[in-house]
C-alpha cells in the first residue's frame, strides 16, 4: 500500500485533533502550483527549507558566544533541530499537525544574523540613520519569499500560507516588534515554546561546559532543584560531573515538555506552561542573562562580532563594489544601497563575516 498524499490526508482526519491545522486546508501558496503526489504541502516545504542555501549555513553561525570554541557547542544549526525535535514531541502529543509544526520550526532561526543577538543590534543599529530597521522575524520572512532563488517564474521558496504565517508570529523575548501573538496556529504557538524550551536547556549546557557558570550558581534555581532531585531519584548520586550535567539537562527539558503539554488548552487555542513551570522557566531566563549572556566573556566576544558588522557595513558603504557581482546588478535595478548590504551581512556565517572583513580591508 502506498501511504500517497490523498491517504495522508486521509489519516489527518482521522488522528489530528480538531483544533490542529490540516494539511487539506492549507490556504495554498502565493504562485499556484501543482501538488505533490506523495507529500502533504507542510511536507513539502519542510523538503524546501532544509534544502535551500540559508538552512546550510545554519551550522556555521553563533547561537550563544562562548569563550572556548569547541565542537560541542550549540550552533543555530544545532539549536534548530533541537528546537525542531522538541516542537514535533509537543505537536504529536497533543493532536496538532507534526508537519507543520516541523516546518515552521526548521524555519524559525533562518533570518538570524551572524554573531547572535549581538550582530543583529548591531546591524539594527547601523540601519536607523535610513530609516531602516533590522529584525530576524522579517529577515526570515524575506528569506523565504524574496532571497532563495531557486525557481524561474518567482523569487523565494514558495511556502504555504500557513508556514509563512508560523514564521511572522515567532515570537521570544529578544523579538522587538511583531507583538500580535493573537491569532497564531496551536502548531506556530508550540514553535515558539519549544524554541525556548531547546535554548533555554542548551545554554545552561554550554554555559556549564564553557565554566563560565557553574553547578553551584544553578543549585537556587526549582527547575534545576526539581530536576536534579529527579535524577538523584533515578540513578542515585552521579559522580561524574559530565553525565550529571547531561542527565539533568535532559530531565529539565523532559519536564518543561511534560508540563506544556498537561498545562495547554487546545480547545481555548492556548499553548502554555503551567503558572508554576513558567515563573520557574522566567528565573531560569533571568539567571542566564544575568550570568550567561552578559557574562564579560561572552560580552568582549559579541563587541568583536559587531565591530566585525560595522566594518564589514561602512566598507561597502563607501565602496559597493566590493559587493558580490550579484548585488551590485540588484543596486542598478533600483535596489536600495542600505537594504542589499543589510540582506548580504545578515546572510553571512560568523567566519565568512571574518574572512570578508580581512578581504575587504585589505582591497
Ligand atoms: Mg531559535
Amino acid at each position: 500500500m502506498i501511504f500517497d498524499r490523498d491517504k495522508q490526508f486521509e489519516l489527518e482526519d482521522q488522528f489530528l485533533a480538531s483544533y490542529a491545522v490540516k494539511s487539506k486546508n492549507s490556504k495554498g501558496r502565493k504562485h499556484p502550483e501543482s501538488e505533490d503526489f506523495m507529500r502533504t504541502p507542510f511536507q513539502k516545504d519542510r523538503d524546501r527549507i532544509i534544502h535551500s542555501r540559508s538552512f546550510r549555513r545554519l551550522k556555521m553561525k553563533t547561537q550563544v558566544f562562548v569563550a572556548h570554541h569547541g565542537d560541542h557547542y550549540r550552533t543555530r544549526l544545532t539549536h534548530t533541530l533541537e528546537a525542531t525535535q522538541i516542537s514535533r514531541d509537543i505537536a504529536r502529543s497533543l493532536g496538532l499537525n507534526e508537519d507543520l509544526a516541523e516546518a515552521v520550526t526548521l524555519a524559525h532561526d533562518l533570518g538570524h544574523t551572524p554573531f547572535g543577538h549581538a550582530g543583529e543590534e548591531a546591524l539594527n543599529e547601523l540601519l536607523k540613520p535610513f530609516e531602516l530597521s533590522f529584525e530576524h522575524n522579517e529577515q526570515s520572512r524575506r528569506i523565504v519569499e524574496e532571497l532563495e532563488q531557486v525557481y524561474p517564474d518567482f523569487h523565494g521558496l514558495n511556502l504555504t500560507h500557513e508556514v509563512r504565517q508560523g514564521l511572522m508570529k515567532h515570537q521570544t523575548p529578544w523579538d522587538q516588534k511583531n507583538n500580535h501573538f493573537e491569532g497564531a496556529s496551536l502548531e506556530a504557538q508550540v514553535v515558539n515554546l519549544s524554541d525556548e524550551i531547546a535554548y533555554n536547556n542548551h545554554d545552561v549546557d554550554d554555559g556549564l561546559r564553557s565554566g563560565l557558570i557553574t553547578e553551584n550558581q544553578l543549585q537556587n534555581l526549582p527547575i534545576w532543584q526539581a530536576a536534579t532531585e529527579k535524577v538523584t531519584q533515578t540513578y542515585g548520586e552521579i559522580k561524574d560531573q559530565t553525565i550529571h550535567r547531561a542527565r539533568t539537562v535532559s530531565k529539565m527539558i523532559g519536564l518543561m515538555i511534560q508540563d506544556l503539554i498537561e498545562a495547554s488548552n487546545p480547545e481555548k487555542n492556548l499553548i502554555c506552561f503551567s503558572p508554576q513551570v513558567a515563573t520557574w522557566n522566567k528565573e531560569l531566563k533571568d539567571f542566564l542573562a544575568d550570568n550567561f549572556y552578559f557574562h564579560p566573556e561572552v560580552l568582549a566576544l559579541s563587541k568583536r562580532g559587531q565591530q566585525i558588522i560595522q566594518d564589514l557595513f561602512a566598507n561597502y558603504h563607501q565602496s559597493p563594489n566590493h559587493l558580490p557581482k550579484e548585488d551590485q546588478q540588484a543596486i542598478s535595478t533600483g535596489v536600495p544601497l542600505e537594504i542589499v548590504i543589510k540582506d548580504y551581512i545578515a546572510g553571512m556565517t560568523d567566519e565568512f563575516a571574518e574572512a570578508e572583513r580581512e578581504r575587504i580591508t585589505s582591497l
